[in-house]
């Protein structure tokens, strides 16, 4: 029966949740708003489940003997690029899986501005997980969304943090052929109960937020702000040296304990590509710099090889 017993060994990455066969795993907030594992014990068969799926108590070794192939890019659609954090590779990528038929997941707000992943099987649904959010996306039930999926026979293209990628590895207990994952170079994901008590402040002067934006690129790509659109026309505006949440979040103020003892930092990964803003790109490469935003795009399998070939 999975406990936990030190903060930083959970990424909450809710592979136990999602595979417990009595559905006697909940996800519940602590109070930095971080949510962990809690076993009901009246429902618990003690099957052990959990315990053995944990990609934190298990780790899955990585293949270390081939290194990963670099590449900086962009995507051409200047538009696309300039709505994305970086060069806007994610929507290249998803927009060649909706061609196949298939679903992509990512991480989208909802209503309250709150980060929970979700799924969607057509081109326009991308818009809502184009852009970083700097706060712990939620995963609920993604990971069993995807597996229905996948044993249908489609593709699925799933993308987050490197944790919960390996959260999902951990949940399927194996690979299948139309399974594409996408993670990132991760500094840490913040709280989610420091970002609603940022979006209160904000609230208390205008009111209804209709629109935010981490990574709003007005005043470039390197100099990024923090943008928040409000229901009654006025927009707040900050850059990441300026703007609190930005500021605590680039500090470490407010990330996950485990976010500080990441097993998931390493140069190979279980993904079969990384994503990244390609910072210093025009110290190596003066021509794929325009500050709009570069990608850094890493490939570390062969299945992830041919998607980019085709
Ligand atoms: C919490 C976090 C920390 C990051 N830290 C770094 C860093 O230190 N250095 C670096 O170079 N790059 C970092 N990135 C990655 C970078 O910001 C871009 O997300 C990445 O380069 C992809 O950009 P894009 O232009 O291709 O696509 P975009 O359209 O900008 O990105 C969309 C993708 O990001 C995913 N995403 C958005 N928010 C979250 C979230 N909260 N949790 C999981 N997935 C999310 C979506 O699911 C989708 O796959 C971080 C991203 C996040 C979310």
């Amino acid at each position: 029966m999975i406990e936990i017993i030190n903060k930083s060994q959970c990424n909450g990455c809710h592979a136990c949740a999602s595979v417990c066969p009595k559905q006697c795993i909940s996800m519940q907030t602590d109070n930095e708003g971080f949510l962990y594992p809690q076993v009901d014990s009246s429902k618990c068969t003690r099957c052990g489940l959990c315990e053995k799926i944990c990609p934190v108590l298990h780790k899955k070794p990585i293949d270390e003997t081939m290194l990963p192939k670099a590449y900086a890019a962009y995507n051409i659609d200047e538009e696309i690029r300039m709505q994305s954090s970086s060069g806007g590779l994610f929507t290249l990528f998803a927009t060649a899986i909706i061609h196949r038929g298939g679903v992509v997941f990512g991480a989208s707000f909802h209503d309250d501005f709150s980060v929970e992943h979700s799924f969607t099987e057509s081109v326009e649904g991308l818009a809502k997980f184009r852009g970083s959010k700097y706060v712990q996306s939620k995963i609920g039930d993604s990971y069993k969304q995807a597996e229905t999926f996948l044993q249908q026979g489609r593709w699925v293209l799933f993308t987050g943090t490197p944790c919960q990628i390996g959260g999902l590895y951990a949940y399927l207990r194996r690979d299948y052929d139309t399974l594409l994952t996408q993670d990132i170079i991760c500094h840490g994901v913040p709280s989610p109960l420091v970002w609603q008590k940022y979006l209160d402040e904000k609230r208390k002067e205008n009111k209804t937020i209709s629109a935010v934006s981490f990574r709003d690129k007005e005043k470039g790509w390197k100099q990024f702000s923090m943008a928040i659109t409000f229901a009654n026309g006025i927009r707040y505006s900050k850059t990441l040296g300026v703007d609190s949440m930005m500021r605590v979040f680039l500090s470490d103020w407010c990330l996950r304990p485990s976010c500080h003892d990441c097993a998931y930092k390493t140069k190979n990964r279980h993904s079969d590509i990384t994503l990244a803003d390609y910072w210093g790109i025009e110290k190596v490469h003066l021509e794929m710099f325009d500050d709009k935003g570069t990608s850094l795009l890493l490939v570390h399998t062969p299945k992830g090889e041919a998607f980019l070939r085709n």
